[in-house]
């Protein structure tokens, strides 16, 4: 069962100084698929950045400078699709924080993943983001 991270840490844990232990305490498999994950996402990371080449995937800006930290988008959430170099990209802050409120649209927004996904020959992801496209201008109508 995957949890979200608002349910990792018990109301006993939080602050209390209490590691993880009690109550809260959590099997081996767990703590085995969290491990992967990390490692997954570190991969992803790494591979995403690299295809940016050191620009926000969004606004192109140069995120070389040191103010300018790359920020892993995961475009669909972490919960109900799978993380990949394919659904993800890399954002500026400034554009991670925009594309989170959903300004100016979402619609705006995953037209614009639609055409990066395209742009990089994405094509079941591209099938998906036209796919969830054609769903959310059906809603924004
Ligand atoms: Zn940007």
């Amino acid at each position: 069962m995957k949890r979200t991270p608002l349910r990792r840490k018990s109301t006993l844990s939080r602050g209390s100084g209490l590691k993880r232990s009690g109550p809260v305490r959590r099997s081996a498999d767990t703590r085995r698929s969290r491990a992967v994950r990390a490692q997954e996402t570190g991969e992803i990371y790494r591979a995403v950045r690299a295809r940016a080449a050191g620009h926000c995937e969004f606004c192109t800006i140069d995120l070389g400078r040191r103010d300018r930290t790359p920020e892993l988008d995961h475009f669909w959430g972490r919960v109900k699709v799978a993380q990949s170099a394919e659904s993800t990209w890399m954002l500026c802050r400034a554009c991670h924080h925009e594309k989170t409120e959903n300004r100016p649209t979402r619609v705006d927004w995953i037209r614009r993943f639609h055409l990066h996904v395209l742009r990089h020959g994405y094509a079941a992801e591209a099938i998906e983001a036209y796919r969830k496209l054609q769903w959310a201008q059906s809603k924004s109508c």
